[in-house]
């Protein structure tokens, strides 16, 4: 260790926690008080010569005047952290590219540089420094860098097994929407001051990185367990209660944190991170503002979910899915209306798979449409079959759930009108289910759909309804025929007023805009005489039946349905 002053000044313990990082002390006048070893040799200079130079002398060339410049800012405008990017040229030729995280002590009037050693890197003068390995938008290290820093500190945690250290992934929440809203310029003015305010709050031995869009990586080393990260955690959230002010736009924003802690599982550094961005969008699904730790239980479920993901590909030419059939129930007049169509997966290892589980996977490959589109065909070939073959079955209707990605399917309406062409079935007998949520995915182009099947005499029911937000408000400008009061509004029916007072009002909206209500999840008789009593026409349960096989379904067609019997 060079030491050409009498004494150094003292180095903060955090510096001193890392042995390997590559560290430099340096006055106002860029003169050295102090260069580790470790940068001698990354230099290829002797002790002796680098007493000789100055920081700035050290960088590439071209990088100096930048450098100047972000050294004199951050003595004038009282910052004392700055993590910048710059080449160092190499006694032998060639550069370093350097990632500096830089403190300034005022009260010594000094700049403590250190350089994690991982994020040193050999690079031709030719190479555009910041697309390496920093982002260009935020300043911030990028993906890899973070990866390769991961790397080492796991390599570190070999040679001292009681270290501890976390990954955090966090997501600035609805930044879609900011995007969309106020623009991509004001997009990115949010990601820069997220990204000052996460370098500000952590420690500057901590890493923070732009991993993708709006998502960043925050490396915490030498923690004592994961309530050190929850701390780091709530400084941040607590900074982002106050608004951004951006363009004179005052804007408020939340970040998501998923937390994983280092452990004997982890081997590899993208397996870290990816359970940390599981753990995020579950903290997301919180609604925003939220932090999440990775767990065992999450581990699972995301193995389970890629299994299905990859099964489900070829369930459906393999013959896994089945049409089933709940009725629904005319309440006035006790007799069966129709049956909701709704879809099983018998997967040969695992059992019947509820739709809850797989619906999600389905939409989210894509493989939503084609199962759509099977259960449209499906559900249509079997009431035509049921009214041609039943007398009681003749007036009967099948209702068929969508979900928004088969509704923005380009060849959506020909999927509709194929499977009404080949079963022979009128379109007064088909019902299309949709859910608020999914209208409010795609509003104007939802609403034209809606008006085209109407057209074409299909009838559309409004799902869960009461559990989206803005539903009153659109209401009258839909094509909506029936309304499905949601579950949730129906358990507790004969024990909340409340939920009375809902469905009251529901009924009478209903009524005023000549439309259907029906109640799912009845369970109980109470509930049904209650809804009968309001006036509600139908129902729909378990009270009535659970949803059963196409050959159950018979039976209660032939039975002629009794409320309560089932
Ligand atoms: P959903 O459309 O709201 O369907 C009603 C769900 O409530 C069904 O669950 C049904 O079994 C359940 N249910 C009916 N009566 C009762 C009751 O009295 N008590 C209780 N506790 N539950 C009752 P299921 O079959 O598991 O389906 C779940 C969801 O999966 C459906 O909710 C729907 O959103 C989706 N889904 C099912 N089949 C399809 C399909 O073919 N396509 C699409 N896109 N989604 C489907
Ligand atoms: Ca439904
Ligand atoms: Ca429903």
């Amino acid at each position: 260790m060079y030491r050409p002053r009498s004494d150094p000044p003292p180095l903060s313990s955090a510096f001193l926690k890392l042995p390997d990082t590559l560290l430099l002390v340096f006055d106002r006048s860029g003169h050295l008080n102090l260069i580790s070893d470790a940068w001698s040799e990354a230099l290829g200079y002797g002790l002796g010569e680098l007493q000789q130079v100055s920081f700035l002398d050290l960088l590439y060339e071209g990088d100096r005047e930048a450098c100047r410049e972000k050294l004199e800012a951050m003595g004038r405008n009282g910052s004392t952290t700055l993590r910048f990017a710059s080449r160092c040229s190499r006694k032998e030729g060639g550069y370093l590219g350097v990632v500096w995280n830089l403190t300034y002590d005022a009260a010594e009037a000094l700049f403590y540089a250190s350089a994690h050693e991982t994020a040193v890197h050999l690079c031709a003068e030719e190479a555009h420094l910041p697309e390496v390995f920093v982002d260009g938008l935020t300043g911030l290290p990028n993906r890899s860098l973070f990866l390769d820093r991961l790397e080492h500190t796991f390599r570190r945690q070999e040679r001292r097994p009681e270290m501890r250290f976390a990954v955090l992934h966090c997501g600035v929440d609805r930044f879609k929407v900011i995007n969309h809203s106020l623009g991509h310029r004001m997009g990115d003015l949010l990601l820069m001051s997220v990204a000052n305010l996460i370098r500000n709050t952590i420690r500057p031995t901590d890493m923070v990185a732009r991993l993708a869009g709006d998502e960043f990586g925050i490396l915490l080393e030498d923690i004592r367990d994961v309530s050190s990260t929850l701390h780091v955690v709530s400084r941040i959230q607590q900074k982002l209660q106050l608004p951004f002010t951006l363009h004179e736009h005052e804007v408020f924003s939340t970040v998501s944190f998923g937390i994983v802690a280092s452990g004997s599982e982890y081997q590899q550094p993208e397996l870290m991170l990816r359970d940390a961005n599981l753990a995020m969008v579950r903290a997301k699904e919180q609604g925003g503002g939220a932090y999440m730790v990775f767990d065992q239980d999450m581990h699972d479920q995301a193995v389970r979910r890629l299994e299905l993901e990859m099964d489900l590909r070829h369930a459906l030419e393999k013959g896994q899915f089945q049409a089933y059939y709940q009725p629904i129930v005319n309440l006035e007049q006790q007799t069966l209306a129709g049956f909701e169509a709704l879809v099983r997966w018998n997967h040969p290892g695992k059992g019947l798979i509820s739709p809850l589980e797989f619906i999600p996977v389905a939409e989210e490959s894509g493989m939503i449409v084609a199962l759509g589109r099977w259960m449209l065909e499906e559900s249509c070939r079997q009431l035509r079959q049921w009214r041609e073959r039943f007398p009681a079955a003749r007036e009967l209707s099948v209702s068929v759930n969508l979900s928004s990605k088969q509704i923005v399917h380009a060849q959506f309406l020909d999927h509709v009108r194929g499977a009404l062409d080949q079963s022979g079935l009128p379109p007064t007998a088909l019902k299309l289910e949709i859910t608020e949520s999914a209208l409010m995915q795609e509003t104007e182009r939802a609403i034209a759909l809606l008006h085209a099947l109407k057209a074409m005499g299909i009838r559309i029911l409004l799902d869960d309804f009461g559990t989206g937000y803005s539903s009153l408000a659109y209401l009258h400008r839909l094509p909506i025929d029936t309304l499905k009061v949601d579950r949730s509004f129906i358990c507790h029916l004969h024990e909340q007023e409340n939920d009375r007072h809902f469905v009251e009002t529901i009924v009478q909206l209903a009524r005023r805009l000549g439309q259907d209500v029906i109640c799912e999840g009845v369970e109980l008789p109470r509930q049904a005489e209650i809804l009968a009593d309001m006036g509600v026409g139908y129902s729909q349960g378990f009270l009535h039946s659970r949803p059963v096989a196409a050959h159950e379904a018979e039976m209660l067609i032939l039975a002629g349905l009794r409320p309560g019997a089932a």
